[in-house]
């Protein structure tokens, strides 16, 4: 969630919800100490919350905190790829367009995170669902240019929408990134597992890398926007801190 600054101690909070999607509410008084719904406003947590229709934007009026996931907020690195999935999930959806799938997704990955999964993994399998309800998923499956199956030397090109063969790999002019076969296969590991299971995921860290680098190439390219949070990760990832938990896990 990202709150915006309101008035006094007011604040505006995206919120994205089951029935309803992304929803911008006013919750007032929220600076204030010992505000009873300050607990409901902090990222990344999940709540029941009681909305109120307001003028122009609903009110949040009060509400119990299901899972503040204490976890994600101990941790920089899960904290970094929670925040993304968080910030790309508030910038890709329309406000009051329920998605339900999309927010047990959502779900599912702050509970994988939070439970140890590799979060980078985790990350780009959400972001993967995302696409894909969005309707701009990757064509994985075959060529995303020719329709045929995927031969030759494979490359995956976002203007096309997907993989493309080696056929087509001239016509994917420079949007055309080469990858292996066993990127492209554990790619399609990563969009079709359930999220509670990638962790299960034999991934090796340079074949997880560049699934990032075409997951990221292909939200610019088909939502047009790079999510603030991403350059936090990177930079994370560069440093060599890779200090936790999780990515030893199969
Ligand atoms: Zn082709």
């Amino acid at each position: 969630m990202i709150v915006h600054k309101y008035r006094g101690t007011g604040r505006v909070v995206v919120f994205f919800t089951r029935e309803r999607g992304k929803v911008e509410a006013v919750a007032r008084g929220v600076g204030k100490p010992g505000s009873k719904l300050a607990s409901l406003v902090e990222p990344l947590t999940l709540s029941n919350l009681f909305l109120a229709k307001g003028r122009e934007l609903d009110h949040l009026t009060e509400g119990d905190v299901i899972n503040p996931f204490y976890g994600l907020r101990s941790n920089m690195r899960r904290f970094g790829y929670a925040s993304y999935i968080a910030e790309l999930t508030a910038r890709a959806t329309e406000p009051d367009l329920p998605m339900p799938q999309l927010f047990e997704a959502l779900r599912a990955s702050l509970e994988a995170l939070e439970g140890g999964a590799r979060p980078d993994i985790v990350t780009w399998g959400f972001a993967l669902r995302l696409l894909g309800q969005l309707g701009v998923g990757p064509v994985l499956e075959q060529c995303a240019n020719c329709g045929q199956s995927l031969t030759g030397q494979l490359r995956y090109s976002p203007s096309a929408g997907g993989l493309i063969c080696g056929d087509c790999a001239p016509a994917g002019g420079s949007g055309g990134i080469a990858l292996s076969g066993m990127t492209a296969g554990l790619l399609r590991c990563v969009a079709t597992f359930p999220i509670d299971r990638l962790s299960r995921l034999s991934c090796p860290p340079v074949n997880c890398e560049e699934i990032g680098q075409l997951v990221r190439r292909h939200i610019e390219y088909h939502l047009d926007f790079v999510p603030r949070s991403q350059r936090f990760i990177q930079e994370m990832e560069n440093s060599g801190a890779r200090p936790d938990e999780g990515d030893e896990q199969r």
